[in-house]
């Protein structure tokens, strides 16, 4: 009987080791806007950049609940940690409670970055002076050479997917996409970033309908569906 060649053996192993690592969950990193206080401390808004924003304002607040932004972030992002964790997917998020200062976007994408997640999906709520606006919208990081051009395409894709996963939960207008040049956390980001804005909490009926956990439901139903389709996995797993 031939002695079994030992390259056999090292070969096996890699085989193993590549099934191994394919079966390992990706990671989406859910960042919930804002804290209970804002951060008015300055941050460059990219990498090497001399133009800097604030770390936060602080987000906006529900026009009939009464509910603040950060609180409503919370709810839904919970919510669908739960509905992706079910699905098997990891989850990391930049913060568990609404109880301190907001850490600012480099660090949220830092968070994203060390994690080496497969999506940076960010949770937000929006407001406007005029209470008649309305919708869901998506924003997705603008083209910049050194800074974005590594995730340009997969979070423009993210974003399409996900905005209308997103639309048809919540039965909001659809606003559809936004790109921005002006988001830190997006310039910061080395994995594939957006930023939803569920609805309006300035218009009374969005505020309402997002006060309640059946809305919050719906909303993290759509964002797993958007992201499990994102990641080529089946949405029904939601
Ligand atoms: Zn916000």
């Amino acid at each position: 009987m031939p002695v079994r060649p030992l390259l056999g053996l090292p070969v096996a192993l890699a085989a193993l080791a590549a099934s191994a690592a394919a079966a390992t969950p990706p990671v989406v990193v859910i960042d919930p806007g804002h804290d209970l206080r804002a951060n008015l401390q300055t941050e460059p808004i990219g990498p090497g950049s001399t133009t800097r924003k604030i770390k936060d304002g602080g987000g906006t607040r529900g026009v009939v609940s009464g509910t603040t932004e950060a609180q409503l972030n919370l709810a839904i992002s919970r919510r669908l940690q739960a509905l992706l964790e079910g699905a098997g997917v990891r989850v990391v998020t930049t913060r568990t409670r609404t109880a301190g200062t907001s850490i600012g976007n480099v660090a949220r994408a830092g968070i994203a970055n060390r994690a080496g997640a497969a999506l940076f999906l960010r949770i937000h709520a929006d407001g406007a002076t005029s209470s008649s606006a309305r919708g869901t919208h998506t924003l997705y990081p603008a083209l910049k050479t050194g800074w974005t051009d590594d995730i340009y395409a997969r979070s423009l894709t993210a974003a399409r997917i996900v905005q209308g996963e997103l639309v048809q939960a919540l039965g909001f207008p659809d606003r559809g996409l936004q790109e921005r040049s002006d988001f830190t956390g997006f310039n910061w980001a080395d994995v594939p970033a957006i930023l939803v804005e569920v609805g309006f909490m300035t218009n009374p009926a969005e505020d309402r309908a997002l006060a309640t956990a059946a809305y919050r439901d719906r909303a993290a139903r759509g964002l797993c569906r958007g992201v499990l389709r994102y990641l080529g996995r089946a949405p029904s797993a939601c």
